[in-house]
Formats: structure tokens, C-alpha cells, sequence
């Protein structure tokens, strides 16, 4: 009803206007053309009495402005006839709907008039939003099926004028790939703590709108593989196995501590300084080949915890390569200084190590509290598939001299078997 209306509005006023026109035309040209009429004839009715000389030629030129008006007139006349049929309101249709245009109406004015209704279609976002309204392809309008390429240009008569909208237009997407780093994962709790699955990074591969920013889709497209450790104790079932371990040697305390344990022909763990390994190395040759366990503590006892992890992980690699280089043995198994290791530590030294082992009972030597309360203190937390801290180096040993025949007696005594780091992992 609405575009009815309008279309009827616009068709009467199109029709005033050409009728104006129309007007203009009749009220002006043959007025004109009276006037030039009359005015000859004046002229020629004065010429009577005038000269003669000027009689002859007057008579011809009379007869020729006759002739000329008469031709003049009639010309006129079909011009004006032929501009007032061609000004005339004329038919149309637009998308099937008949309407009535004046002449020189464009296609432009149509659409300007709301007689036309065409838009171009909308930038949209990658949810289906609106980004930019009539930012899609441009509509296109049709006349007679063939595109009109000038809206401007007058339409013909009889058009047939059809209208097809502009497509709505999906913003572009682009596709990020980001990393995604490894995280560490410790789980359980105990004083052995085991590598069970390598860190592998993943990779993200993000989708997203160029403009809106709207994400479409995130895939892992590497899946990432967290970095594993599991800490657990020892679960011997009763099976009376115990782990003495000596840290900080070798030093010159080390033969006597390897002297005491061959009188048992009991076996011990040796965690190494890779500086004390350089110093003393036929001491670490000679606890492998006495059956003992070799592992490292580091190079230099640094705090990991205040060390880069580069750093950490030099120091560990010089630690295991100093008792590589004077034992031949390539250990992975690792004990921090002051047991200071965390996920960043693991993740530091995941390529070295396998196990980073600390200890169940402190027998506290290192306050040197005299030879009787280091086997004390084993003997009243000692239990099953416990691992007992003991020291080899770092200072004055003699009370673990002193100490560990009576702790390997009781021990045995207390119907315990003396086995390794690794031969402890047995009942983890
Ligand atoms: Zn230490």
C-alpha cells in the first residue's frame, strides 16, 4: 500500500513537472513567433508609401517573409508537437510493478525517490554481525536484463527495469599459530622422583576475524605433552631394605666409608661433586668397582633455586661428565644440594636426568653432634626401603667414620639388607 502510494505521488508529481514544462513551451515559442510576425507585418504596410527603389525589393522580400514565416511556423509547431509528446509521462515497470514516469527521469531519481528500493549488501562480521552496513557487493540495477551502468542516464520508454541487492560480504579471517609451551607436572610425593613423560610443545593454530577479532576456531594443532614426574617412596612390604647414601664426596674421608661398608659387603649410594670427582677420582673408581652406586649432586653445590635455569642445567652436565670422565659411568640419577629442585629445575635438566632423589632419614651429621647420635638418629627413624643421609665430603667426616660400622651393624642386626639408589627404585 505504502510503495503504492508513494509511487502514485511520485508519478503526479513527475506529470507536473513535465506539464509545467509543456507550458512554458506553448505560452513562450508561439508568442515569440506572433510577435516576429506582427512586426513584419508592419513593416510591410508602411512600405506602400515609401520609395520605390525600395518598392520592388520590398515586394519580393515581402513575399519571402511569407514564405519563410509560413515555413517557420509550421517547423515550430512540429518541434513542439515532437517536445510534447516526448514530454509526455510514459510507462514503466520496476521489478514487475507498474508505474508512470516523467520524461528525463533517471534511474538515480528513482531510487533518490524511494520508487526503487536497492541497497548494497553489509560487511559482516565472522559471527554474522553487522560490521559495516552497506559495505557487501553493490546492488545492481537492470533494464531490459542488461545492467545499467550510469543510473544518471534518462530512462527509455517502456523500461523494464528490474533490481537485484548488493551480497553481504564475510570479513576476511586470519590464522595464528602460537606455541604453547610445556608445563611440568609433579605428581605424588616421596623422596624418589621419577621422569615418566618427556615435555613436548604444542601448538595452538588460532582463527579469527581480520577486523572483529571474533574468534571462529582454536586447535591444538600439536598437541602438548606435559613434562612428567612422579614422586613416590619406596613400598618394600615389609622386605627390611635400606638405602645409605653419602653426598658431597669424594674426599679423603671416602676410602674409610668405603672400607667400613666392604667389612658388611654392604652397598651404598655415592651422590658426587663433580669438583670433589676431579680432586679424588680413583675414590669414585674404586666405589664402582666395589659395587656402589655413583650418581651425581652437581658440580659445585650451588642453591638451584638462585641459579638461572642455564646455569642449573650446566651445573648438573658437569657434575654427570666429571664422573663420566673418572668412572666411565654416565649416571641420570641426580640429588639436589639442600634438596632444593622444583618443576623449573626439572624442566631444566629433563635431557639429563631421569631421577632426582632425596632422603627419608637426615641423619644430621653435618652438625656433627657426635658419632653416637648419627646412629641414633638412623636407628630410631630407620624403616623399610627408607633412604638414609649420610656424608662423604664437604668437611670433617670423622663422626661418619666413626659412626657407620655400629649404624651397618645394628642394621644387619635388625635383620636389614644394605642395596643401592637403584635397587631401592625396584619397590617403587
Ligand atoms: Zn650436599
Amino acid at each position: 500500500m505504502t510503495e503504492d502510494g508513494k509511487t502514485q505521488h511520485t508519478s503526479d508529481h513527475r506529470m507536473q513537472d513535465g506539464h509545467g514544462t509543456d507550458v512554458g513551451y506553448d505560452a513562450d515559442c508561439p508568442r515569440r513567433g506572433t510577435s516576429r510576425r506582427a512586426h513584419r507585418r508592419g513593416t510591410g504596410v508602411e512600405t506602400p508609401g515609401g520609395p520605390s527603389r525600395t518598392m520592388g525589393h520590398g515586394a519580393f522580400s515581402r513575399r519571402g517573409f511569407i514564405v519563410a514565416g509560413a515555413v517557420s511556423v509550421m517547423a515550430m509547431a512540429g518541434w513542439a508537437v515532437f517536445r510534447f509528446v516526448g514530454s509526455l509521462p510514459f510507462p514503466i515497470s520496476i521489478n514487475d510493478v507498474p508505474m508512470t514516469v516523467s520524461a528525463g527521469t533517471t534511474y538515480q531519481d528513482l531510487v533518490d525517490g524511494g520508487d526503487l528500493v536497492v541497497h548494497a549488501g553489509d560487511l559482516l562480521a565472522v559471527d554474522g554481525t553487522v560490521l559495516t552496513p552497506l559495505a557487501g557487493t553493490p546492488s545492481t540495477i537492470y533494464e531490459a536484463g542488461v545492467p545499467v551502468s550510469d543510473a544518471r542516464k534518462p530512462i527509455p520508454h517502456g523500461a523494464v527495469i528490474t533490481s537485484a541487492n548488493g551480497d553481504d560480504v564475510t570479513e576476511d579471517t586470519v590464522t595464528t599459530t602460537t606455541p604453547e609451551p610445556y608445563t611440568t607436572l609433579i605428581d605424588g610425593a616421596g623422596a624418589i622422583s621419577t621422569l615418566v613423560q618427556q615435555g613436548i610443545d604444542g601448538t595452538q593454530t588460532q582463527v579469527a576475524g581480520v577486523q572483529s577479532g571474533i574468534v571462529v576456531s582454536t586447535t591444538e594443532t600439536v598437541a602438548m605433552q606435559p613434562l612428567t614426574i612422579t614422586a613416590a617412596n619406596a613400598k618394600t612390604a615389609g622386605d627390611k631394605v635400606v638405602a645409605l647414601t653419602f653426598d658431597d664426596g669424594p674426599s679423603p674421608y671416602t676410602p674409610a666409608i668405603l672400607d667400613a661398608l666392604a667389612v658388611r659387603d654392604a652397598r651404598g649410594t655415592f651422590f658426587t661433586l663433580g669438583s670433589q670427582v676431579e680432586e679424588y677420582p680413583t675414590y669414585s673408581v674404586r666405589a664402582v668397582s666395589e659395587g656402589h652406586q655413583v650418581a651425581t649432586h652437581s658440580y659445585s653445590h650451588p642453591n638451584m633455586f638462585e641459579l638461572t635455569s642455564e646455569q642449573v642445567h650446566d651445573e648438573v652436565q658437569l657434575g654427570i661428565s666429571a664422573l663420566a670422565t673418572a668412572t666411565g659411568v654416565t649416571t641420570t640419577t641426580f640429588r639436589a644440594p639442600y634438596g632444593n629442585w622444583s618443576e623449573r629445575e626439572w624442566a631444566a635438566t629433563s635431557d639429563l636426568i631421569t631421577r632426582q632423589v632425596i632422603w627419608n632419614v637426615d641423619t644430621e651429621d653435618w652438625k656433627r653432634p657426635g658419632a653416637d647420635a648419627i646412629v641414633s638418629n638412623v636407628m630410631r627413624n630407620v624403616k623399610p626401603g627408607r633412604i638414609i643421609l649420610m656424608h662423604d665430603g664437604g668437611g670433617d667426616r670423622s663422626e661418619d667414620v666413626a659412626a657407620l660400622p655400629t649404624i651397618l651393624t645394628n642394621l644387619a642386626n635388625a635383620g636389614y639388607r644394605f642395596v643401592t639408589v637403584d635397587e631401592l627404585t625396584a619397590y617403587l
